[in-house]
């Protein structure tokens, strides 16, 4: 048997709705990002939400719009895609690492040692699709010790007067935390639409706005979404109809804007995300469960606690008292079984451009721990009942042959 990692999800709804972006004459930023904000908006319950080019482009632009920049600190976790790392650098502020804890996630204890004068936000991540501790890390920027550390720089820091909290929610589109779903948790909630993620445009994703007040939303989505289009004041929508030739450049923006062909394969999806998608999802997860729990080998992820459930992005299995090179041997023998499995994620500080700018491995025990010991295995709605026997199978035999 061969079973891909993470096929996109690609059924007669998502092809219809396509077309009809071909067919109508339009391809790029229009109606379907539109509705496409609009159905994110519903289903997160946030009041703003816009489209953009990627994930990685929608962090860069919500940290450049709180007035980031050179010499700024940004926490992360050292557990995460480059990509989280790479936004913040690209701002020319400083990536401040921090090591995660059993349950992949960010320390929050970490977190507070790790914030200084320079601190400008925090951005966790919710490894998997399980969310972070949002209770702690919200309480931790409100403290009145940790407040008056913060100097605020620009209008957007002021207003706000403490550490942003944005999270790279790229795994955790429909997780629940506190009995409500992302997006709400944060200030700033960046998905992902890639096509391996949850639900996906292809490339693409979503920054929803939760600003407390006085901040207005819509006007911050107004001032993004102008931003994502190279500060531009109409869009080529609005400039496509007869008469509306003018425009003006107010802001020297970016080219970040989700095209509406894209957007259309995410539309089809996000309308079964929850009844089908994610159930299906589900069903995958709870099948690994049931068969790795008979195993003292095996450490299965976390995924739901009073108030709490993942979005089921993937299934980071740990094999318990294995060396990395162990684990990279029962990966080979998986994938000798046709299974094709992954690992996520080489910590930051394993990557050759972190390691040149000096950060450590040492210094994060926890995360090399979680990637040392972790499999990611394949999950999916389309993957069927037989096709994950076969998965838990080939590993466990492929566990056997090695430990
Ligand atoms: C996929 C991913 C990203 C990047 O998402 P893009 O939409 O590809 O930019 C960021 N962070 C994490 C944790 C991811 O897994």
């Amino acid at each position: 048997m061969n079973i891909p990692f993470s096929p996109p999800y690609i059924d007669a709804d998502v092809e219809a709705e396509v077309l009809d972006a071909l067919r109508s004459g339009w391809i790029t930023t229009g109606p379907k990002v539109k509705a496409l904000e609009q159905e994110v908006c519903k289903y997160a319950n946030v009041p703003a939400t816009l489209g953009i080019n990627s994930a990685t482009s929608g962090m860069m632009l919500a940290l450049h719009w709180y007035g980031i920049g050179h010499g700024d600190e940004v926490i992360i976790p050292a557990y995460t895609y480059a990509a989280t790392a790479l936004v913040v650098m690209h701002i020319g502020a400083i990536p401040v690492m921090v090591d995660v804890e059993d349950d992949f996630n960010i320390s929050v204890s970490k977190i507070e040692a790790a914030i200084t004068e320079k601190t400008k936000a925090i951005v966790p991540v919710d490894f998997a699709g399980w969310p972070c501790n949002y209770d702690a890390i919200n309480a931790l920027v409100r403290r009145n010790d940790i407040k008056s550390k913060f100097s605020p720089k620009g209008p957007q820091q002021e207003i706000l007067g403490r550490i942003l909290v944005m999270s790279d929610a790229a795994h955790s589109f429909g997780a629940v935390y506190n009995n409500k779903r992302m997006g709400v948790w944060s200030d700033i909630t960046v998905f992902s639409f890639h096509a391996v993620k949850n639900l996906t445009t292809a490339e693409g994703g979503a920054i929803c706005l939760n600003l407390p007040s006085p901040f207005d939303n819509e006007e911050v989505y107004r001032t993004l979404r102008l931003w994502s289009l190279n500060g531009q004041t109409k869009d080529a929508f609005s400039k496509s109809k007869a008469g509306g030739w003018k425009y003006d450049i107010v802001y020297p923006g970016f080219k970040m804007n989700l095209p509406d062909l894209l957007a259309a394969v995410g539309l089809a999806q996000i309308r079964k995300y929850n009844d089908e998608l994610l159930k299906e999802r589900k069903r995958v997860f709870d099948f690994y469960g049931h068969a790795f729990a008979a195993f003292d080998w095996a450490e299965l992820p976390p995924y739901q606690k009073e108030g709490s459930l993942a979005s089921y992005h993937l299934y980071p299995l740990r094999i318990k008292h294995v060396s990395e090179e162990q684990r990279d041997t029962i990966i080979e023998r998986i994938t000798a079984f046709g299974v094709a499995v992954n690992v996520h994620f080489q910590p930051l500080p394993l990557l050759t451009v972190f390691k040149e700018r000096g950060y450590d491995i040492a210094s994060f025990p926890t995360s090399y721990d979680n990637y040392a010991r972790e499999i990611s295995l394949p999950i999916y709605p389309q993957l069927n009942n037989n096709q994950c026997q076969y998965i838990v199978d080939s590993v466990m035999d492929a566990v056997k042959a090695t430990i």
